[in-house]
C-alpha cells in the first residue's frame, strides 16, 4: 500500500467554524499571538492565555468534523494514511483518521506546570491529562500540586514531535497540504523532507506555491478540495 502523509492546518477546519489565524476575520484579529500563543504570554498573563483556549474548548464541543475530515479518514481504505496536523482541535479524530501526530499539542489535554518544557529528548514525557471540553483556572492543580497549563506548543517552544513528523514525510509517496498558510516552521518546513518521485498536492483556495516536483495545487476550500483529490487519485 502506498504511504499518503496528511500535512493540515487551520484550515481544514474552517468550514466546522473554526476560526484560521491568518485570514481576515480570523482569530489574530482579536488577539495578539505574543499575548496568547507563546510562552512569554504565559509568563505575563496566564488568566488571559488559560481564558483564550477556555474559549477555544468550549467552542470546539459544539463544532463537528466536516467532510474534509471524513475524506481524509476515507483515504484509509486505500493508502497508508498518517496525518500530521498543526491543529489542536480533534476534528481529524472525531472525523475517523486513525493515526495523527498533533505538532502543537491537543486542545482537549492539559498538563503540569512542573514537568517543564515538554521536549523530544526528555527521558521521561511529561504526564499529561485530558480534561474534555472543561474549563481550567488558576489554581486548578496537577496531582504534583503545579498549575495545569494547556498541553500547546506555544511559539517560544520545542516542537516534540517534529523528529516523528519528519520520518513519517520522508516515507510519504504522496503528501496532501491541506489548509495552511506554510507560515508558521517549521512545520511548513516538512515539505522539504519529501523523497525524490513523491507526489504533492495542496488544497487551499488562496494561491501558494510550492517549488517541487510533481506538485499540484487544487486552488478550493478543503471540502471540495478533498472531492476533486478523491476524482485524481481513483
Ligand atoms: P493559518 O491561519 O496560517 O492558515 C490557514 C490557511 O487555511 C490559509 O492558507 C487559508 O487560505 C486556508 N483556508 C481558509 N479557509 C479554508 C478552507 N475552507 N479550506 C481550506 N483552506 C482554507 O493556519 P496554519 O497554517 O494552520 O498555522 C497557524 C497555526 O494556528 C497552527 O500552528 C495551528 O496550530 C494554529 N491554529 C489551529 C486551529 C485549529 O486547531 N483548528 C485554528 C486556528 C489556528
Amino acid at each position: 500500500m502506498q504511504k499518503l502523509v496528511v500535512l493540515s492546518g487551520a484550515g481544514v477546519s474552517a468550514e466546522s467554524g473554526i476560526k484560521t489565524f491568518r485570514d481576515s476575520n480570523g482569530l489574530w484579529e482579536e488577539y495578539r499571538v505574543e499575548d496568547v500563543a507563546s510562552i512569554d504570554g504565559w509568563h505575563r498573563n496566564r488568566e488571559m492565555v488559560l481564558d483564550f483556549y477556555n474559549q477555544r474548548r468550549r467552542q470546539l464541543e459544539t463544532a463537528q468534523p466536516n467532510d474534509a475530515h471524513k475524506l481524509i479518514a476515507s483515504l484509509e481504505k486505500d493508502f497508508e494514511v498518517t496525518v500530521v496536523t498543526q491543529n489542536i482541535d480533534n476534528l481529524h479524530e472525531r472525523g475517523g483518521s486513525s493515526k495523527i501526530i498533533h505538532l502543537h499539542g491537543e486542545l482537549t489535554k492539559v498538563r503540569s506546570i512542573k514537568t517543564g518544557e515538554w521536549n523530544s529528548i526528555s527521558s521521561n514525557p511529561p504526564a499529561v491529562f485530558d480534561i474534555g471540553y472543561k474549563d481550567i483556572h488558576l489554581g486548578d492543580l496537577a496531582p504534583d500540586g503545579g498549575q495545569l497549563r494547556p498541553h500547546i506548543v506555544w511559539f517560544g517552544e520545542a516542537v516534540p514531535e517534529l523528529s516523528r513528523a519528519t520520518k513519517t514525510v520522508e516515507q510519504a509517496d504522496i503528501l496532501l497540504i491541506i489548509g495552511t498558510s506554510l507560515n508558521v516552521y517549521p512545520a511548513a518546513g516538512l515539505i522539504n523532507y519529501t523523497k525524490s518521485g513523491c507526489r504533492i498536492f495542496l488544497i487551499d483556495p488562496q494561491p501558494i506555491h510550492v517549488n517541487a516536483h510533481n506538485f499540484t495545487q487544487i486552488q478550493a476550500k478543503a471540502t471540495d478540495g478533498m472531492r476533486k483529490l478523491l476524482e485524481i487519485l481513483s
